[in-house]
């Protein structure tokens, strides 16, 4: 190990020889932590790291210090499932969530949100369900319209959410009403937000109805699943540097891109002849510490 790194100060060829090394090494991970699966760390931590409020790298490749919870009930919502541990984020994020729920509590049969999961403590990769959310900037909130808000915690981990689609995804049924409209006008509306991922059919509903001003569509984008919730992406927070934004979506409402994603669920294209020499499509490998930002490490290890 001090041979390869004495090797590396030399000559950058060393590199090739010891890759996983160079990389730890300049990354600060202990060996305890090398090539093991990152989400079994994050998965592990019960509370968020006593740090100030960050998110490190990406939505789907990051982690966040200083995350705080989201209170398992609120005056206008519930976290639901909460065995996950997974209602956590940024405070910016806590303060959205809250925020929508008091308009959400101002829509006619609503009286505020289910709210589904956040991140994690200390986000990260999770052990099952979503590949990004890592970050603290992610939440996905119930498309339904609460019943009551004083569930039994028990009564959270079985209720069931109620799917808004039809065909696939290719139009709402008869759950959706103007309530679902003006709930994911608000949350695209914020400027805090930076896209909000639904099922293709619900966006296209959308464009159909807006009579009005149609600059929020351009945040609600067409996504596979997303029937049951919808998914709020934060941008990163202003000053958050190591916090990387994706790209904005596509100029315009986007409304012609959704109508052509309900066409192909419609009519699904022919799919294209296979080629037989094609290499084989690699498996995605799991995330380890030497993937994520460095700063990771350290959101793991503090207190
Ligand atoms: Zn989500």
């Amino acid at each position: 190990m001090i041979a390869c790194l004495r090797a590396l100060a030399l000559t950058a060829a060393a590199a090739l020889i010891c890759p996983l090394t160079l990389s730890a090494a300049a990354q600060g991970i202990p060996a305890s932590m090398l090539g093991k699966e990152a989400k079994q760390f994050f998965g592990a931590a019960r509370t968020g790291s006593r740090q100030t409020p960050a998110p490190f790298g990406g939505y789907a490749k990051g982690c966040i210090s200083g995350g705080v919870q989201l209170p398992q009930t609120g005056p206008t919502w519930q976290a639901m499932r909460l065995s996950r541990n997974r209602n956590w984020g940024h405070p910016q994020l806590v303060d959205f969530v809250a925020d929508l729920s008091a308009k959400a509590a101002r829509l006619p049969g609503w009286n505020g949100l289910y709210v589904g999961d956040l991140s994690q403590p200390r986000g990260g990769p999770m052990l099952s369900g979503h590949r990004s959310h890592q970050i603290g900037l992610d939440a996905d909130i119930w498309l339904m319209p609460p019943s009551r808000l004083n569930h039994t915690i028990r009564d959270r981990e079985n209720l069931s959410a109620v799917s808004m689609r039809r065909a696939n995804g290719a139009y709402v049924n008869s759950g959706w009403t103007r309530s679902q409209h003006e709930l994911l006008k608000a949350a695209a509306s914020d400027p805090r937000v930076a896209r909000i991922f639904i099922f293709p059919g619900a966006k296209v509903q959308m464009c159909n109805d807006e009579t009005g001003n149609r600059d929020w569509l351009r945040k609600i984008r067409p996504w596979w699943g997303h029937h049951y919730h919808f998914h709020v992406r934060l941008a990163c927070p202003k000053g958050a540097r190591g916090c990387v934004d994706q790209a904005p979506p596509p100029p315009g409402d986007g409304c012609a891109d959704a109508q052509q994603w309900v066409n192909n669920i419609l009519n699904p294209p022919k799919p294209k002849p296979r080629d037989p020499n094609a290499p084989k499509p690699k498996p995605k490998r799991e995330l380890t510490m030497a993937d994520l930002p460095q700063q990771c490490v350290n959101v793991l290890q503090s207190q």
